[in-house]
């Protein structure tokens, strides 16, 4: 055992779990078992949701300009653990190191940066009529977030909350707790006043349905997957608690016939791979036009074919493993079920090799899948990806409409007007044209069963404000 942590960060300070339970830490690339954190109850819930509660009207009190300064020392405290933090990621997700370090470190590195400055200015006030209309913090927050981008989902929700004012208890993934526990060290050497940032670590069904159903917590943020989003919707409907939820998808990549094939494909097979496809956001489904179709699926396939799989913290490898045997099983599956309902496998599938030890899945491209079967509808969250032939523009938009997610998306053209046209149609939350930037300061949620809400930029901090109109 490497990594044991032993305690929850509550009012200020670290303070021992109350209970003897534990939750180990698996290496993905190894199986080994990398380090353990305390399995916290109902009970630890309780006395973090009081110490934020009583931190409250202290913190919302706080002028903009001093929240902004303890931001301010939090982001120099967690880059001063840059490196520390890519190889936690890198060891309990199985992230490729590079990987680890420019997205899974730099983009929390990045969003809490943007908050530093967002903190700093108070909410805007206006008048309407005789009313004075004025922004206030929606109150205890509960942070509940996934293990795929571990650091990354917490400082989306943590920093927004904290710039505008409310207290946060947050339970990380027991899978990849330890990263969190880096970010609490921060927290602790940059200074927040007691119980305005608590730690509760633990299971879902404990530690996360405890707070989703906690009267004294006001909001819960919550990212994950959509089955238990709709568990903690229904926990927060009681006490009419807010919610906002950042879910899954099955992101559309719209390949136009006049597109620049070579590096459309070549960009959507990297971003349907990224984090071996357990990105919500990834393109899983790439919709050509028939006219490059089998131009395009040679482009993937020899795409594939060229990621290495192997130890994250090789500099060659440019695939690690998934998270966990559960999700690889899963991942297996869903290849099976593609290749019954007659998809074409055109690179990895269930006979390609993989490493002996890890929960590896080989880079798996499936050609001529049914726009309705479940590889087509469901989440795989691994390294597959499937290709869909489509008539024209039209048909483009109905198939990649034909999702009960709308979280991301992509549509590659060279005339940008056509590409904007598709993209306007695409019922989701975001779409990137001819493989633009990622934008930290652009909204960023789902729409339909991805979720509710906005994160990132002012969008994010938003969600954590309230509005209360005064009559004069
Ligand atoms: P998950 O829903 O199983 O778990 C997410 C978090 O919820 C974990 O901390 C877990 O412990 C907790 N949890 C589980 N059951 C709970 C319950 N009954 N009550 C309260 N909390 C509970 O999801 P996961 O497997 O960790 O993550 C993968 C999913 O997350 C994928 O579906 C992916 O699309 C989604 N995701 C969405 C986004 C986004 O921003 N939209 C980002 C990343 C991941």
């Amino acid at each position: 055992m490497e990594l044991a942590r032993t305690d929850f960060y509550l009012d200020g300070r670290w303070v021992t779990a109350s209970g003897a339970d534990t939750v180990e830490v698996q290496n993905p690339a190894t199986e080994e078992i990398v380090g353990s954190v305390p399995a916290g109850s109902a009970a630890d819930v309780d006395r973090a949701v009081a110490a934020a509660r009583a931190a409250f009207d202290g913190w919302a009190g706080t002028a903009p300009a001093d929240r902004a300064k303890a931001l301010h020392r939090l982001h120099t405290a967690l880059a001063a653990r840059a490196e520390e933090i890519a190889r936690t990621v890198a060891l309990e997700l199985g992230t490729p190191l590079k990987v680890a370090t420019r997205v899974q470190t730099g983009l929390p590195l990045t969003v809490l940066r943007g908050y530093v400055d967002l903190a700093g200015q108070a909410p805007a006030e206006h008048t309407v009529g005789n009313s004075l209309v004025v922004r206030e913090p929606v109150g205890v927050v509960g942070a509940i977030t996934p293990w795929n981008y571990p650091l990354h989902q917490v400082v989306a929700k943590l920093a927004p909350a904290l710039a505008a004012g409310c207290p946060v208890v947050l339970k990380p993934s027991e899978l990849t707790p330890l990263v969190a526990y880096l970010l609490f060290d921060a927290i602790d050497e940059a200074g927040f006043p007691p119980g305005v940032v608590n730690l509760v670590t633990g299971t879902g069904p404990q530690v996360g349905a405890a707070i989703a159903a906690h009267p004294d917590v006001d909001m819960v943020s919550f990212t994950g997957s959509t089955a238990t989003g709709r568990q903690i919707s229904h926990l927060a409907a009681d006490r009419i608690a807010r919610v906002a939820l950042e879910l899954g998808g099955k992101s559309a990549n719209v390949i136009l016939d006049d597109a620049d094939l070579a590096t459309a494909v070549k960009v959507g097979v990297g971003n349907a791979f990224l984090n071996s496809g357990q990105t919500c956001t990834a393109w899983t489904r790439m919709l050509v036009h028939r006219t490059r179709y089998e131009e395009a699926v040679a482009l993937a396939a020899q795409a594939a074919a060229g990621y290495r799989l192997g130890d994250p913290f090789d500099p060659a490898t440019r695939l690690g493993p998934l998270v966990s045997a559960a999700q690889r099983d899963r991942v297996r599956t869903h290849v099976a079920r593609g290749l019954a309902d007659g998809g074409r496998l055109v690179a990895g599938g269930p006979d390609a090799p993989v490493p002996d030890r890890g929960f590896f899945v080989a880079p798996t491209v499936i050609a001529d899948v049914d726009p309705d079967s479940a590889l087509a509808q469901e989440e795989v969250f691994g390294p597959v990806l499937a290709v869909i032939p489509v008539d024209d523009d039209e048909h483009a938009v109905a198939v990649a409409n034909n999702s009960r997610y709308g979280l991301a998306g992509a549509v590659w053209s060279t005339d940008t007007d056509r590409a904007l046209a598709v993209a306007r149609r695409m019922r989701t939350g975001a779409v990137d044209i001819n493989g633009a930037p990622f934008n930290p300061l652009a909204p960023f949620g789902g729409y339909k069963q991805s979720g509710l809400g906005r994160e990132l930029g002012s969008y994010g901090l938003d969600e954590f404000l309230q509005t209360k109109a005064i009559q004069r």
